[in-house]
């Protein structure tokens, strides 16, 4: 595994690559890395001839009141849970690299996409990710990009950028690795102590549990909705939003329909966590 920093010469090197016929697959983090994340390379692994994998705390996804400056930076360790799988090359560039000081172009996708969900409570959020995500599409011109489904509404907004912009890049979704008491794991479940990684639990319970329901039509949309709510209510200090929604659209739905998502972000203590469950009737 080559560490790189300077997206000039990672851009270099890739480019040799695809003239030897390579393709390449890339996995974008923010680092604190986790089996969740070395799924992705695994299957980047399978499918391609290298594998990428970058590093990047991006400062324009963090609103003013956000983890940003107390994210989890942990490089030694991260490099020491990659030796476990098969990265060609670590991208880890710096700030200024990414955003030097002129830098004055933004990417944003739809409101429709971007600002509902997570989108609403963490303004600009989108933006930032679906930017450095271009960025860092057009430093590693990728044959495959590799998203987790952890992240339901990023990897919605980063298929419509790729189809939006005519990237050429194949997005390949892949299933959320969880703890095997079911919580999706995460960088932020470090910050949880003990007591509130207990309660963390009901994020993921609330989810299978009414996915259960909906599967067998135990009650309407509206009244399942609202007595998972109630229960995660009880375990979580705070529910930001829980919303069933079209999986493609992330429109709210009315009534049940064959395939749907359903997403929640909660408060335990003072860490905001979120996952999803896709709904989808035989
Ligand atoms: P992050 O480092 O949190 O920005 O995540 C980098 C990538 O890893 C994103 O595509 C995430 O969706 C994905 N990811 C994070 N957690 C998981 C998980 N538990 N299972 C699968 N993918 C994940």
């Amino acid at each position: 595994m080559k560490m790189i920093r300077s997206p000039q010469r990672l851009q270099k090197i890739l480019g040799k690559e695809r003239l030897r016929k390579k393709t390449v697959g890339f996995v974008p983090t923010m680092g604190a890395l986790h089996e969740g994340h070395l799924s992705l390379v695994k299957a980047a692994d399978r499918e391609n001839d290298i594998t990428v994998l970058s590093i990047f705390v991006n400062p324009s996804q963090f609103g003013p009141n956000e983890d940003f400056s107390k994210y989890p930076r942990v490089l030694g360790a991260d490099k020491r849970l990659l030796r476990k799988v098969k990265v060609d090359y670590l991208f880890c560039p710096s700030v200024p690299a990414i955003y030097p000081k002129d830098h004055a172009t933004c990417v944003a996708v739809g409101a429709e996409l971007a600002e509902v969900l997570c989108g609403k409570f963490r303004p600009g959020h989108f933006q930032g990710v679906a930017t450095v995500v271009a960025k860092l599409l057009n430093i590693v011109a990728p044959s495959r990009l590799y998203l987790g489904a952890k992240d339901y509404q990023q990897a919605t907004v980063i298929r419509r950028l790729v189809n939006d912009l005519n990237m050429n890049v194949r997005v390949r979704v892949m299933p959320t690795v969880r703890e095997k008491d079911g919580l999706a794991m995460s960088s932020r479940n470090r910050y949880l102590n003990p007591e509130e990684r207990r309660r963390a639990l009901a994020l993921s319970h609330a989810l299978f549990e009414l996915r259960r329901c909906l599967l067998k039509k135990k009650g309407t949309l509206a009244s399942l909705r609202t007595q998972t709510v109630r229960k995660l209510e009880k375990a979580v200090d705070r529910v930001q939003y829980f919303e069933i929604v079209d999986p493609a659209t992330l429109a709210p739905l009315k009534k049940i329909q064959r395939k749907m998502a359903v997403l929640t972000a909660c408060f335990v203590g003072k860490t905001r966590l979120i996952d999803n469950v896709i709904i989808s009737f035989p």
